[in-house]
């Protein structure tokens, strides 16, 4: 049946689910606090459509390796213990969420969830949607230690899709790291994975929802609040919104929205940093490579070459730490001495990732009967939201149903 649609959120989450309900048939308006859309976490990521590299932070060993990482400055994570009851919460469940069991769970739900969001991606491609700088260079993760590679190759899940390389193999691939051989243990290698502009991918597809009659975009706060029969209420900048279905995809400013309805949502602001270099063409990696070890992602994006990492606990807000911020500098030169940038510019940037302590975002219905949620991507929301949008316009279904009354 065909419902009007008010999605809360102008990121990656809330266009890709605007698109994909207007695609079923649906009436939709997009709510958007912000002067444009695509300037909160889904600005300036780190541009990999990681499909098949998916295991969240949440796994055995990781609270042990933390503490390491804690005692060494410029390290991956970073934490800072604040009298903050939302951190504490998502600290207890994240550690709880630190087994085996828990990673295997997660990452067989957040890999369905990416490969359902490539074929999407895909036929929204064809139907004409571009501008965003995709590609499908292939991802290389780099290992040094011997026993994160060999955990990384028993965990391949299709040999078609994943390729452990040797380390010989990793530099013929991408011989921008080639240097780095004789340091790794080897890489696996996945040729279909993609990159592109998330920032530009939010504009493509709110140009694309501006020229649609069914779609509109209202620049507003949100807010929410029961109502009558196990319904909440939108109200856009204090003012009553009529529509037949919400759906919460705000990313972090979910938590707050949905306190006055009585849900917490686990939802946890994770600090990350990104450059944007623009070396010269001859010297810029194609593939888009992971570094492991030291949790940076390399990604091509046109003639620039964005560089995203870090994961500060207890930082919940998107100032520069210039410790930080010098600490991945100093990653970058050391990993690609060869690569300066040519523009004198590295346009550092930080964002906070809406996490859930599993790694798994929580899409689906809530128990207010008008009100579906679509949050808490954490760091792979880039990845995961055309797969996302996919599920949400499921749930609600289509416009018309066709066949059987
Ligand atoms: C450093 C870094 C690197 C990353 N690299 C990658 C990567 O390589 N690949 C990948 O897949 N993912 C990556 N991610 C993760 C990805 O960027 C995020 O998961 C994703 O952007 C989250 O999208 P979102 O739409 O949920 O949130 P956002 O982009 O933050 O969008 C939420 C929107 O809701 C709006 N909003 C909030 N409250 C209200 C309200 N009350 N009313 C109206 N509007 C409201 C906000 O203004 C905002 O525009 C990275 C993240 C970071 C920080």
């Amino acid at each position: 049946m065909k419902q009007r649609i008010a999605v809360i959120g102008g990121g990656v989450i809330g266009l890709s689910t605007a698109y994909a309900l207007i695609r079923a048939g649906h009436d939709v308006t997009l709510v958007e606090r912000n002067e444009d859309v695509g300037l909160g976490a889904s600005y300036a990521n780190g541009g990999q459509l990681s499909y098949r590299y998916v295991s969240p932070l949440a796994d055995a060993g990781v609270p042990r390796q933390a503490l390491r990482w804690m005692l060494k400055s410029g390290s991956p994570v970073s934490l800072r213990l604040r009298a903050d009851p939302n951190q504490w919460r998502w600290m207890f469940s994240f550690l709880s969420a630190c087994t085996h069991k828990t990673n295997r769970q997660s990452t067989a739900a957040l890999l369905s969830l990416a490969l359902r969001g490539q074929d999407e991606l895909a036929a929204w491609r064809a139907e004409g949607l571009d501008g965003f700088m995709w590609r499908q260079p292939g991802k290389l993760v780099l290992y040094r230690q011997d026993a994160a590679f060999r955990k990384a190759m028993f965990s391949i899940h299709d040999a078609k899709l994943e390729r452990a390389l040797s380390p010989a193999d990793c530099a013929k691939i991408e011989p921008a790291f080639a240097h780095l051989a004789p340091d790794l243990a080897g890489g696996i290698f996945s040729p279909e994975d993609e990159v592109a502009d998330s920032h530009l991918f939010c504009k493509a597809l709110k140009a694309s929802l501006l020229c649609e009659p069914r779609f509109r975009y209202v620049q507003g706060n949100s807010s929410l609040a029961p109502d009558t029969e196990n319904r909440c209420e939108l109200k856009v900048d204090g003012r009553r919104f009529t529509t037949d279905l919400i759906v919460l995809a705000a990313g972090l400013g979910a938590r707050d929205m949905t306190i006055p309805l009585g849900i917490h949502l686990p939802l946890y602001g994770l600090k990350g940093y990104s450059l944007t270099l623009r070396p010269s063409p001859e010297t810029m990696p194609s593939v888009s490579v992971t570094d492991y070890d030291n949790r940076v992602v390399y990604a091509r994006l046109g003639d620039a070459l964005r560089v995203a990492a870090m994961v500060d606990i207890g930082a919940e807000d998107a100032t520069f730490n210039p410790t930080r911020l010098a600490s991945l500098r100093t990653l970058v030169k050391r990993t690609l001495p060869h690569i300066a940038d040519e523009s004198g510019n590295d346009n550092p940037w930080t964002g906070l990732r809406p996490a859930t302590p599993t790694g798994v975002p929580i899409i689906g219905r809530s128990r207010y009967t008008n009100l579906l949620f679509n949050v808490g991507h954490g760091a792979l929301g880039f990845t995961l939201c055309t797969g996302s949008a996919a599920r949400i316009a499921d749930i609600i279904g289509p416009a018309e149903t066709y066949g059987v009354q």
